[in-house]
């Protein structure tokens, strides 16, 4: 790997290895990384987390086992390819075409993965002694239940790292917050009954209209943030009712709320709970179970952190515009910055509005960036 075209090289045999949701498949993608690094010897140290037999996520360190340095937590796993039909390409054939490729994943996120492990490799191949350690983490699982973010909290291997490199696509803007996710499932049981005698069943599906009314007018009212805009809850879905003439005995809703850093999850759940407690109340008999399917936190970086300050000088003297951002989407951050409250960015190649979409892309020129920024961090954080 001598010189930023493999990046795209690279690209495509990540893109070209299916790790798409739910089945993940992440070890085939992290045995073909550990054949990659497996030349360096001693120089590298490799980590893998195994999940299942299909399943496992990778932290490599370069340097010695010391406190400082710099972590980058990119993951491997992609959401689904969805219709194959609407797909102009075959999305893992990774073909490049007009500056760009394409293909599931080289935007969200094997581009700032391949962007990472290449800039890592230069900084090694052009031999650069590291005085401090750089971390590759190389996650399992961030499009589902971050299984491979929070295995990488408990090995522990990324105790000692002060600060944290998140390459998931941002067109190598810097971001410096992204908000939180709640996901609920909320499900109600009252009485079945004929549609003409309301009086004796309870209305299951009436009580969750009321309940998702009640709880979005009891949730705070808080002031807009300066990067990431408005919290926001929407009920997003609403299953119950079997016949228009039958009171309805089942009824589900689900709900998507993007939370602030200045909000606790658990003061949410809280507010659920008293207004569960009051539709308990004005339906007698009626049951309520709640279930969260998601819990990210929110989490955001100071902007005059001297680590922000680092990222942005860097990313000027590639001649990139350092403002700083914030993202609507929830990232491994959540997870890592959690157990290690310590300064973090997001910055990595492709547009954050292609993640996820079909005939996805990224730009060859995101990606020699996104390897010129990293090499520049690296070289700072880990060289003497
Ligand atoms: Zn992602």
């Amino acid at each position: 790997m001598k010189n930023s075209n493999d990046v795209v090289e690279l690209l495509r045999s990540l893109v070209q290895i299916n790790t798409c949701q739910p089945e993940g498949n992440e070890k085939e993608l992290v045995d073909f990384l550990k054949e990659i690094f497996a030349p360096y010897g001693d120089a590298v140290k490799m980590n893998e987390i195994s999940h299942s037999d299909e399943r496992s996520s990778l932290v490599v360190r370069l340097g010695p086992d010391l406190a400082g340095g710099i972590a980058f937590v990119g993951h491997v796993d992609t959401v689904p390819v969805g219709d194959l039909n609407k797909w102009s390409y075959d999305p893992h054939a990774a073909e490049s075409r007009e500056g760009k490729m394409v293909g599931r994943g080289t935007c969200d996120m094997k581009g700032g993965v391949a962007a990472m492990t290449v800039a890592a490799l230069d900084c090694l191949e052009s031999g650069m002694v590291f005085e401090k350690p750089l971390y590759l983490t190389y996650t399992a699982d961030e499009e589902q239940d971050g299984m491979g973010a929070k295995a990488v909290v408990e090995s522990q291997l990324l105790e000692k790292a002060p600060v944290f490199v998140i390459p998931e696509p941002t067109d190598n803007k810097i971001a410096i917050a992204e908000k939180g996710c709640l996901w609920l499932r909320i499900q109600l049981e009252g009485k079945i009954a004929h549609g003409s005698k309301p009086e004796v069943g309870i209305n299951a599906v009436e009580a969750a209209i009321d309940l998702a009314k009640n709880f979005k007018a009891a949730l705070p009212r808080l002031e807009r943030h300066k990067l990431l805009g408005e919290f926001t809850c929407a009920v997003t879905r609403l299953e119950g009712g079997i016949m228009t003439n039958i009171i309805p005995e089942l009824a589900v809703i689900e709900m998507d709320l993007r939370t602030l850093p200045v909000q606790e999850h658990a003061q949410i759940l809280d507010i659920l709970d008293k207004c569960s407690e009051q539709i308990r109340e004005a339906y007698p008999g009626l049951a309520i179970k709640t279930e969260v399917l998601k819990d990210f936190l929110p989490v955001e970086t100071d902007e005059d952190d001297d680590f922000v300050q680092f990222v942005q000088k860097h990313v000027k003297a590639v001649g990139l515009p350092d403002q700083v951002h914030g993202m609507t989407y929830a990232t491994d951050a959540a997870d890592i910055v959690k157990a290690y409250p310590r300064p973090f960015v997001i910055i990595g190649p492709g547009h954050e509005s292609m993640a996820h979409q079909v005939d996805e892309t990224v730009k060859l020129d995101s990606l020699f960036q996104a390897v010129e920024v990293y090499k520049k961090l690296i070289q700072e954080s880990c060289a003497s």
